[in-house]
């Protein structure tokens, strides 16, 4: 419905993206076919430029924020696809963000949005409670100049890429190697739509890993999260580095053993490491010499990588369309020959794994095997 007689800028929180909604709203959806949700929902109302123009147009007053507005906001795993495809590189994802805390505001975000909110703390809680089991080893370090931060996704839903990824990162490092696993970064959070408690999060991660010569996270999401999220949200990174397992074991590949026998794998970027950080060369150099192939790759890969559908919180707003992207992801892998493929993010492992039946290999366990001392 439209409306005429509010107030310009009825949204406080969007204000810092002006330009951003303003540029969607007079572009001719150039971004049009990259959004893996609207594709998904063969929709229109879930495209980069209908989100954003809805919320410049509630912002300016002219369209209400109904409950079906505000859903439309949720439907964006933050796959940054669009940004790609964009002469303004415009940042979508973090527009929704905002948008979302306006809809969390206003009482008008999906019921499973407050509730992840809502169950924040008890899956932090569950995250530090594995944390404390996986790494109960005299050989995790106290204090230590490295620290390895693998991340709630994996803490508890995928374990065994946790402690991989903790193993290979003491195998490589060179130093001894304390673990923070008791905290969330806050990304579901932001993601929900409560930037102040994401700040909160996020502040007392750089807090507990401050000092620190390097952080290697196992997660992309953690590291975009620290390293871009905090900085939008005006927090500073206090560790000297922070970086990808991947980066670590390519400052190593000298001493990434191959596998007894040679395998073939098809690599699956996850969209924060690749379009949120630039990293795309590290695990592909690290993949080819473990799996004694060079990986094999899908039409749409590196800046143009199609998401999982494992991100911006789908999975837990809206599963149907979480699950129809990694599908189709599975689908345009099966179309490039199928087998294997690999990924080094948590999440779209689980993610695609979880929707299909091709072999999903993890970045994180191979690389463990490649460091293990008995091979
Ligand atoms: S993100 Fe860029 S290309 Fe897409 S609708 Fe907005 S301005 Fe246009
Ligand atoms: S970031 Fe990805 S999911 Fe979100 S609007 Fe852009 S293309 Fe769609």
């Amino acid at each position: 419905m439209y409306r005429a007689d509010r107030m310009a800028d009825n949204l406080p929180l969007l204000e810092p993206f002006t330009k951003q909604h303003t540029y969607c709203t007079y572009c001719p959806k150039m971004c049009r076919f990259s959004c893996p949700v609207s594709v998904a929902q063969s929709s229109e109302t879930t495209t980069p430029w209908a989100k954003m123009t809805s919320a410049h147009h509630v912002n300016d007053g002219n369209l209400d924020m109904s409950e079906s507005v505000a859903a439309s906001w949720y439907g964006c795993t933050g796959c940054l696809r669009c940004r790609t495809h964009c002469t303004h590189r415009n940042e979508v994802a973090a527009t929704l963000h905002a948008a979302r805390a306006e809809a969390i505001q206003d009482g008008r975000a999906p019921t499973r949005a407050f509730a992840v909110l809502e169950e924040h703390e008890r899956r932090e809680r569950n995250a530090s409670l594995a944390g404390s089991r996986l790494y109960a080893s005299p050989a995790t370090e106290a204090k230590a100049d490295v620290i390895y931060f693998p991340g709630c996704t994996a803490n508890v839903l995928r374990a065994g890429d946790a402690v991989a990824g903790w193993r290979a990162t003491r195998a490589l490092a060179d130093a001894p190697v304390h673990v923070v696993a008791d905290r969330c970064c806050g990304l579901p959070l932001l993601e929900a739509g409560d930037p102040e408690r994401f700040r909160r999060a996020a502040a007392e991660v750089l807090s507990a890993i401050s000092g620190a010569t390097l952080v290697v996270f196992l997660d992309p999401g953690c590291l975009h999260a620290m390293e871009v999220e905090s900085v939008r949200h005006g927090l500073t990174p206090t560790a000297n580095r922070m970086i990808h397992l991947s980066e670590l074991a390519a400052r190593h590949i000298d001493r990434i053993k191959p596998l007894a026998k040679p395998t073939t794998a098809r690599y699956h970027d996850p969209c924060r490491l690749g379009r949120g950080l630039g990293v795309y060369e590290a695990p592909r150099r690290v993949l080819a010499k473990i799996l004694g192939n060079e990986v094999e790759e899908f039409n749409q890969s590196r800046h143009d990588s199609i998401c999982s559908g494992g991100g911006g919180q789908l999975p837990r707003t809206d599963p149907q369309t979480a699950a129809a992207i990694a599908k189709d992801r599975l689908a345009r892998h099966a179309w490039v020959g199928g087998g294997n493929i690999v990924t080094a993010c948590p999440g779209s492992a689980k993610q695609l794994s979880e929707n299909g039946n091709d072999p999903v290999m993890s970045f994180a366990a191979l690389l463990e095997e490649s460091c293990r001392e008995d091979r």
